[in-house]
């Protein structure tokens, strides 16, 4: 299987105050989902245009026909992922982009109504979906954690208490976890809210040229989502993981671009690291992609952050990129060189599987073969009913045992 490729998403803000009152020109235009960017100084060169999954149109308000609110991108790409867990898949989301373009609020918003980003909104659908689907066959387990990455060092958001770092450390067959990061059983959306809070002051914020309370640090943000089910038919028990990471990435800015100096640039050094490492690591998988080289050396380990998402970036997971954009003439670099970025990402394949115990994937493929049988069934002009138990579980247990059935399959 090819696998499927990271979908990429770009959106561009409002002006902010600073741009309205500097009389800002934006630079940025869409149309449907193609993203197209003027250079101020050569505003009579063609624009540079590039298309992606979706391009989000959020520079106006609401009764803009065009205008791309928190619910939409939720719908289109957290919902996705969302779905994509339910199925048994790893997922995630990271936002990528300059300070002040909009990755936090996009990823958590505000808590305003209509103002919640990804997050939120994620956690909210997880647990209607999960009430909506009750049974006394299913059960379900929520666990969170959150950290943070600052100067290479992971802090858990969900324990004040604890002052160091915590240990990167590798499992066998697990891979890269961190050591001792609190991890908290959930039962309802109100209790994840509450975490996600108590976690969001706890970041580390410095300020910045671009932006006040801009956070200079990577947050990490994981939902294990365990479903356990009964089967009736087999009498077997199965479980099925999903690991949802939603990532906030610190600014993709360069140090001396934000007016960093002495400890803040050593810090600026410190993100970048993370930050170039990701962007080597991006441009490796897409090379690899297009066969440009053959080598599939990947410099995960080369830095925190890419070690913790390698499975998210190359490997087992449903994996979304949004773009934050800033629309002002002064950040045009930045947000030129964010394209390229997002447009270098969107080559990258991952080879997503299910993660499920072997009793799920036993019952999941009966369930495959028996759907299979029936279609085989109906094609010839039977219909499973004159085999008997039509549609009953008793009905399709027969037809999986029936070995002149299954001969015909495998004929
Ligand atoms: P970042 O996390 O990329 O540094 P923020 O998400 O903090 O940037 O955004 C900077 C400011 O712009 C914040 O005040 C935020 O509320 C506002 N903002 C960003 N994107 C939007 C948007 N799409 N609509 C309205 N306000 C936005
Ligand atoms: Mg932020």
């Amino acid at each position: 299987m090819a696998g499927a490729s990271v979908k990429v998403a770009v959106r561009v803000r409002p002006f902010n105050a600073r741009e309205t009152s500097q009389d800002a020109k934006c630079v940025v235009s869409m149309q449907g989902n193609t993203t197209s960017i003027i250079n101020p100084k050569q505003s009579k060169d063609a624009p540079k245009s590039f298309t992606f999954d979706y391009s989000y149109w959020s520079h106006t308000s609401a009764e803009d026909p065009q205008f791309a609110s928190q619910q939409q991108v939720y719908r289109d790409i957290g919902e996705e992922m969302l779905l994509h867990a339910f199925e048994g898949y790893n997922v995630c989301i990271f936002a990528y982009g300059q300070t002040g373009a909009g990755k936090s609020y996009t990823m958590m918003g505000r808590q305003e109504p209509g103002q919640q980003g990804i997050v939120p909104q994620l956690c909210e659908d997880l647990f209607s979906r999960v009430n909506e689907n009750q049974s006394s066959q299913l059960s379900y387990s929520v666990e969170v954690s959150y950290m943070e990455i600052y100067c290479e060092r992971v802090r858990d958001l969900l324990n004040p208490k604890s002052r160091g770092s915590l240990r990167v450390r590798e499992h066998p067959i697990l891979g890269p976890y961190v050591q001792d990061l609190s991890k908290l059983a959930v039962t309802s959306y109100a209790d994840i809210a509450d975490l996600m809070d108590c976690g969001n002051k706890a970041r580390t914020v410095a300020a910045t040229n671009m932006n006040e309370t801009s956070s200079r640090s990577h947050a990490v943000f994981t939902i294990v989502f365990t479903q356990r089910s009964h089967d009736q038919l087999t009498g077997l028990d199965s479980e099925k993981v999903s690991k949802i990471s939603l990532v906030d990435l610190a600014g993709s800015e360069r140090a001396d671009s934000s007016g960093a100096r002495g400890m803040r640039l050593k810090e600026g050094a410190n993100i970048n690291k993370s930050l170039t490492t990701l962007g080597k690591v991006i441009s490796a998988l897409a090379d690899m992609q297009s066969k440009k080289r053959k080598s599939d050396f990947i410099p995960y380990r080369d830095s925190v952050l890419t070690w913790l998402l390698k499975e998210n970036l190359g490997g087992n997971s449903r994996t979304a990129m949004i773009a934050a954009l800033s629309p002002a003439d002064i950040n045009y670099e930045e947000t030129l060189s964010t394209l390229r970025y997002a447009d270098r990402t969107k080559q990258i394949r991952c080879n997503a599987v299910i993660n499920e115990d072997p009793n799920a994937r036993l019952i999941r493929e009966l369930q495959e073969e028996v759907a299979r049988l029936r279609e085989l069934l109906m094609a010839q002009g039977l219909s499973a009913s004159a085999l008997g138990g039509r549609g009953s579980r008793q009905g399709q247990l027969r037809e999986l045992s029936g070995p002149r059935i299954l001969s015909t399959h495998h004929e």
